[in-house]
């Protein structure tokens, strides 16, 4: 007897994939998840039930939830148990969220919510602190940027580099392409890094034991619920990550509570650090990560920054001081994976630099300012992790990747 029927229709899913469940009571054998997980992600098909011993291979990238037409395949949710945490007196609970999650907020629940006002609901669930995840976006692209930069600055032949910002694509990597794990960027994702900070930092600064506190992430990546238990982002024992929830988990958590959202007073971020003065830079916010990672490494390289339209990408060349880079950015997983699959017969890589994107949500379109103006991230350096690469950045805000072909019945060099 197969332990999973219809696998010709239905993607199989294993009953502890962290992120995704499924029921088949729901199932209307439409196909589309196998077709998205096949053609899209392309991890449907790459692997043999009968090699893997029955157990399915997924990298927790959520499309298939995305295209299911009747919920028969949904995220595990994690918000109830946050729930009972924050009545729990041991413990402080801290969020970290992005800005932009107020739009979808304000979508979802039909009243016009802004960042402060979802501080002020967040609060009222019972979250003591409420920060703002770009602090950890930022951080992990001067990381990024320093790392690139020293790369480029040694000139070798050919650079090939991989950004790691999503969980589901190095998951990817390194079950089927393990021999491009040296390719891929060892910083930690920014949630990671924002988690790190709070449980070290922050926590001195408030002269509060670690150990109290739980770290909850919100955004709009069911991957995070994996990403969140990889065993490199625990040190001595105390997790990056404690939680992991979707934007849509949190709008289940608001409707159950029958708050009255209007009358709540908008209330302000926590600031990592506490001396920070938000109204420092006026730049504008309209740099995508990739563009603002590639004007960090620019800033970094000759001191100045970037000219205007310096990442107006023409046939994706960049022109540095003394080299052109290539860069693709948004590559979806299908496309990159015809780039890998070339190389092995024999084309060269065409990019420099690649960002590699899953799925289609929100955290590769989300905008800010240049990172490396982020006066907070920069105290934070300066009190307490040193220079960008230093050491103790090495120890806390970078990460190491496995092999993991194994999860394919067979190992790969
Ligand atoms: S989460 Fe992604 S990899 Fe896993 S089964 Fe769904 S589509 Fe496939
Ligand atoms: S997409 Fe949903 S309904 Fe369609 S086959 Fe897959 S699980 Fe069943």
């Amino acid at each position: 007897m197969p332990k999973y029927e219809n696998t010709d229709k239905v993607i199989p899913i294993a009953k502890d994939n962290v992120s995704i469940s499924f029921n088949k009571e729901k199932c209307i054998q439409c196909g589309k998840c196998k077709d998205v997980c096949s053609e899209e992600v392309t991890v449907g098909g790459m692997y043999d039930l009968k090699r893997t011993n029955n157990n399915p291979v997924c990298i927790n990238c959520g499309e298939c939830v995305r295209f299911c037409p009747t919920q028969a395949i949904n995220e595990k949710t994690q918000y109830k148990k946050v729930k009972e945490i924050v009545k729990n007196a041991e413990k402080i609970v801290v969020v970290s969220i992005e800005k932009e999650e107020s739009k979808v907020l304000t979508e979802q629940l039909k009243t016009k919510i802004t960042p402060e006002k979802m501080v002020a609901i967040l609060e009222t669930l019972g979250i003591k602190y409420v920060t703002n995840l770009q602090f950890g976006e930022d951080m992990a692209t001067i990381e990024e940027a320093a790392e690139l930069t020293k790369k480029l600055q040694e000139k070798p032949k050919q650079l090939i580099y991989f950004s790691s910002w999503c969980p589901a694509w190095v998951k990817y990597v390194e079950i089927f392409y393990p021999e491009w794990i040296p390719n891929i960027s060892t910083v930690k994702s920014p949630i990671a890094i924002q988690g790190r900070t709070i449980k070290t930092y922050f926590a001195e600064k408030m002269h509060i034991e670690p150990k109290k506190l739980v770290h909850v992430v919100i955004s709009p990546c069911i991957a995070k619920k994996y990403e969140m238990n990889r065993a490199e982002f625990e040190i001595n024992g105390i997790k990056d990550i404690d939680y992991a929830l979707t934007t849509k988990e949190l709008i289940e958590w608001i409707k159950e509570e029958n708050m009255t959202i209007s009358t709540l007073p908008e209330k302000p971020f926590t600031a990592i650090d506490e001396k920070v003065n938000h109204t420092q830079s006026s730049e504008k916010i309209n740099k995508e990560r990739w563009q603002n990672l590639l004007e960090t490494i620019y800033y970094n390289i000759t001191n100045q920054d970037a000219p205007k339209d310096f990442t107006k990408i023409k046939e994706n060349a960049i022109q540095f001081p003394e080299q052109l880079i290539q860069v693709q950015s948004r590559q979806e997983i299908h496309q990159a994976k015809q780039i890998l699959e070339e190389i092995k017969q024999g084309k060269s890589m065409p990019y420099t630099y690649m960002q590699v994107k899953a799925c289609n949500n929100r955290c590769y379109q989300s905008k800010s300012k240049l990172s490396y103006l982020n006066y907070e991230v920069l105290q934070v350096y300066s009190n307490f992790y040193g220079e960008p690469l230093g050491e103790k950045a090495n120890q806390m805000l970078h990460t190491q990747y496995e092999n993991k072909s194994y999860f394919l019945g067979y190992n790969r060099k």
